[in-house]
Parts: C-alpha cells; structure tokens; sequence
C-alpha cells in the first residue's frame, strides 16, 4: 500500500459505498491505519491508496486511530473556521482552508457497527478533508483559482527537484 500523489487521476474519481465490512475492509483499514501513523499523517481516505470505496481513517496524537466507513454528515456548523491544511497526497503543500467549525458525522467502525461522533477543532476539519477525498474533492479546490494555481506551481516545481 503507498500513497498516491497529486496528478493521479484515482484522487480525482468518486467512490462507491462498501456493501459488507468483511475480513478484507477490516484488513484495510488496519493497513490505512498503519500507513498514516508511519506517515506522522491525521487522516488517510480510501482513494488516497487507491482504494475506491467510501473509507476513511483518521487519528489525533495521543487519541485512538478512528475508521469511517460509508460516513455521511449529519450536520455541519454554521461557525467555521479557518486554519492552515496539508494532505498527504500533496506533500510540501500547505494553506489556510476555510470550514464548519463542527460536524456531526454517522459512520460504520471496521467491526461494522454504527455510530455517530459529533466533533469540532482539528477532527472535525480532519473528517471533512477525508470526506472529500471520497467525493474526488482536495483541500486546494476550496481555495481562489489564483491561490490554487500558485501552489500548484510551486508543487510540480517540488515533485521536479
Ligand atoms: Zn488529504
């Protein structure tokens, strides 16, 4: 399992539900679980591994490493915040992006059962980053077309040296 970077059109693509959180989702998510912790990561969406099923992981220092599987946001904050993001799939690349302060999100844990986690501050900025990435969406795509185009240029001018 590696992470793919920006320009693979895998990133780009949605995903489709997972119909049965079998053996082999429950491997996955341990592998996904694994990568991020190994890439100093907070969050790491199916696509971002090329796996293109509606599955996230996500883990805060100090906290346990949490699996969303098919998770949909139940609401989202009027408030938001921002504050300064980056992606693993876009190593060297950081802005301010600008979201719902909280969320509150229904999802399936990689033993299959259910539950509902209302959040705010970094993990609630974390689950919407990752819920984009199933929906093909990057953190950049929330920025001004010339912001955008800046970091970009500065991010193939990287993937070159
Ligand atoms: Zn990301």
């Amino acid at each position: 399992m590696e992470i793919l970077t920006l320009g693979n059109e895998l990133l780009r693509q949605r995903t489709e539900r997972i119909n049965s959180i079998n053996s082999e989702v429950t491997h996955i998510a341990a592998k996904m679980l694994e990568l991020l912790i190994q890439q100093k990561g907070i969050g790491l969406a199916g696509p971002q591994v090329g796996y293109m099923h509606r599955i996230f992981v996500a883990k805060l220092e100090k906290s346990p490493g949490l699996v969303f599987i098919n998770p949909s946001v139940i609401e989202t904050s009027e408030e938001t915040e921002k504050c300064e993001e980056g992606c693993l799939s876009l190593p060297g690349v950081w802005a301010d992006v600008v979201r719902p302060s909280s969320v509150r999100v229904q999802a399936w844990n990689e033993k299959g059962r259910p539950f509902t986690l209302e959040t705010n501050g970094l993990l609630a900025r974390c689950i919407l980053h990752e819920l984009d990435h199933l929906d093909g969406v990057l953190f950049i795509d929330h920025l001004s077309e010339v912001k955008r185009n800046r970091l970009l240029a500065k991010f193939e001018k990287g993937q070159r040296v």
